[in-house]
């Protein structure tokens, strides 16, 4: 977002570092910062779904590598198929379980980023090469809650960085972890970092091998890694996004999808429409789970 190129980021999962000299003091980034202002906005709002579903992909390549139902896969490779947008904002991540921000322009790529990476990366860093790229017309961002506030408030401000964005799709997120957190697990159990193949939260945080071992610890244990800023994020469910999916109250497999605009009822009834996704009734259990934690999230200040 500066004008004057005075953020940068060591690493892109790292805090942003203002170069002192270069920073001209001209305040866009505190006015995009997700983190201002809109926080008590957003925390004020009723999130009312358009339409609530239990869903998951019907591709076979999706189910294999997605975090559970492969929605947000599926929703992504579907806008790519039909050339609603150009590309995709994503993140991927390396064989030490960095995250990384991925500009994604084809279904395959899509396919490698799959699965839920438990470190907060600055994905949105990517909407400079979007912006620069005549070729790119139109993106779909899929992030977090506050990745979707950051849109809302660049397209607010009418910056050229978010002209291009034409879908949102958002995951729920209770909070998120410094990059520590992965070392640690490592250390913890003495692994090969690389025979990590999943890492999930239920309850407790999950950690699967590839060589079919699942290795847990209890998320109290992990608190000192959850980054500053969710202890007061209010989202668990963006009202920002089109389309938000995460894991609680669906079935195995399957994942629960909150229809968050017409934009985004368009694209879920189509992807079912043409047999991308299949859909079934949320039940009224799954809804009452999420808006306990919606409300848990309110209250975090
Ligand atoms: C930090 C974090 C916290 C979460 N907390 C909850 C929770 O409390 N409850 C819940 O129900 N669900 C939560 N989720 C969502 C859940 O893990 C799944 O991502 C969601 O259900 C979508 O599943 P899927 O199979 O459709 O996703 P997939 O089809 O596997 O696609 C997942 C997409 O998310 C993107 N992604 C992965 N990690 C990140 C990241 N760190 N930042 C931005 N984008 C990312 C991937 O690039 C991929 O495009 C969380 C996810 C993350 C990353
Ligand atoms: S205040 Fe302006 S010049 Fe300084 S880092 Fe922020 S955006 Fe860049
Ligand atoms: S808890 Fe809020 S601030 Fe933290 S990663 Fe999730 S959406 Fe972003």
């Amino acid at each position: 977002v500066c004008p004057f190129s005075a953020i940068e980021f060591p690493e892109p999962f790292s805090l942003p570092r203002v170069i002192g000299d270069k920073c001209r003091l001209c305040g866009l980034c505190y006015r995009i910062c997700p983190q201002v202002g809109i926080v008590d906005e957003v925390r004020g709002r009723e999130v009312k779904p358009l339409a609530t579903y239990m869903a998951r992909s019907t591709l076979a390549e999706v189910r294999g590598v997605a975090q559970c139902g492969g929605v947000v896969t599926t929703l992504a490779m579907y806008l790519l198929d039909r050339r609603f947008v150009d590309a995709v904002v994503s993140v991927g991540r390396d064989e030490y379980w960095r995250p990384v921000p991925k500009l994604i322009t084809d279904k395959l790529g899509v396919l490698e980023v799959a699965g839920s990476k438990y470190t907060y990366v600055s994905v949105l860093t990517l909407l400079r090469d979007v912006v620069r790229s005549d070729a790119i017309r139109s993106v779909a961002v899929i992030g977090l809650p506050c990745h979707m506030r950051a849109i809302e408030k660049m397209r607010r401000l009418k910056l050229a960085a978010s002209q291009k964005v034409k879908y949102l799709i958002s995951i729920f997120c209770m909070h998120n972890f410094e990059y520590g957190v992965v070392k640690y697990i490592v250390e913890k159990f003495g692994l090969d970092i690389k025979s990590i193949s999943k890492m999930d939260i239920k309850r407790r945080f999950i950690v699967k091998l590839v060589d079919g071992r699942v290795l847990e610890v209890p998320l109290k244990e992990l608190d000192q890694f959850v980054r500053a800023c969710c202890r007061s994020c209010p989202e668990f469910v963006s009202t920002i996004a089109d389309v938000c999916v995460g894991s609680v109250g669906a079935e195995e497999g399957w994942s629960t999808v909150f229809v968050m605009s017409e934009r985004g009822r368009g694209i879920v009834e189509d992807a079912v429409r043409d047999q991308y996704l299949e859909v079934k009734e949320l039940p009224e259990k799954a809804m009452k789970i999420v808006a306990k934690l919606i409300s848990m999230k309110v209250g975090s200040r």
